[in-house]
């Protein structure tokens, strides 16, 4: 797809590393699939990929953990 931020680049799927603060809780996801601009390095993740990784913050948050690294699998 074409790159929405740059408007010149096109996305090609990869894997990045993506940090989320919720709370006191801290994750670090690797290996997390997104579409990344080869113009500008923008990246998109799909509303899926959004969507599993809030709930495996939630989880995080509800097992009181404060730092995790996860390997994200789909
Ligand atoms: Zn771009």
């Amino acid at each position: 797809m074409k790159c929405a931020i740059c408007r010149n680049g096109n996305t090609v799927a990869g894997t990045i590393t993506v940090a989320l603060d919720k709370e006191e809780t801290t994750l670090v996801f690797k290996n997390v699939p997104a579409q990344i601009c080869d113009n500008c390095g923008e990246e998109y993740l799909s509303s899926e990929t959004n969507k599993k990784l809030l709930q495996l913050a939630n989880d995080a948050v509800r097992r009181g953990v404060s730092l995790e690294l996860l390997k994200y699998a789909a």
